[in-house]
């Protein structure tokens, strides 16, 4: 199975190290033709709007929306799961949703007063992770087919943070600017036909 990270803008290299140290190559994606050959796409962090546009300047916003029909294996942080996400609140009118996760996010919704913050999470799969927002989205509501890896007690309430759907998965936070390899090596294993 081939990896790829969407390499337009954000901390593209961020993913691609954190898929190495797991011994695992991965693409930089910034044309069609790259992403007609990988299996399984990061979207990194980043500006979902920047994004956006890029994508649309190059075709990609069409050909990875067909690519997340026909079954590729996604995983987007931060900035990524707002462009998978099938509702988006303050956000552009004319920004990309992927609609790969049957979610509803906020752009910058954990507010402008912690517009940073690290805080320590308890994972479904029973390991602990320092989880690093930096103007998060926030996830308000999720569909019934919607698995919550991981949530965060927040003023809202509990808030989910790690969601998968099949084989798209997003994280609020931003794993690849940490050491901790869990995030990357559940997208891996899921890949790889180790967990179903
Ligand atoms: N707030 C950013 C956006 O709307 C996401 C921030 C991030 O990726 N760190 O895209």
């Amino acid at each position: 199975m081939k990896f790829g990270v969407l390499a337009l803008q954000g901390d593209f290299r961020e993913h691609i190290s954190a898929l190495n140290h797991l011994g695992i190559a991965a693409d930089e994606i910034r044309s069609v033709a790259e992403l007609d050959s990988i299996d399984a796409l990061i979207i990194p962090g980043g500006e979902s709007t920047t994004i956006s546009l890029l994508a649309k300047s190059t075709g990609l916003d069409k050909a990875i929306l067909q690519k997340i029909k026909s079954g590729m294996y996604v995983y987007g942080s931060c900035a990524g799961m707002i462009l998978l996400a099938s509702e988006i609140l303050d956000g552009r009118l004319d920004q990309i949703k992927f609609s790969g996760l049957d979610i509803t996010v906020r752009r910058n919704g954990f507010g402008r007063q912690v517009d940073s913050f690290e805080k320590e999470l308890t994972t479904n799969l029973g390991e602990h992770f320092v989880g690093i927002f930096i103007r998060a989205p926030l996830v308000q509501d999720v569909g019934s087919g919607v698995d919550v890896l991981a949530s965060l007690e927040t003023s809202y309430g509990p808030t989910p943070v790690w969601v998968r759907q099949n084989r798209v998965m997003a994280t609020s936070f931003h794993p690849e600017l940490t050491k901790n390899s869990l995030v990357h090596q559940y997208f891996v294993d899921l890949v790889m036909g180790k967990i179903s």
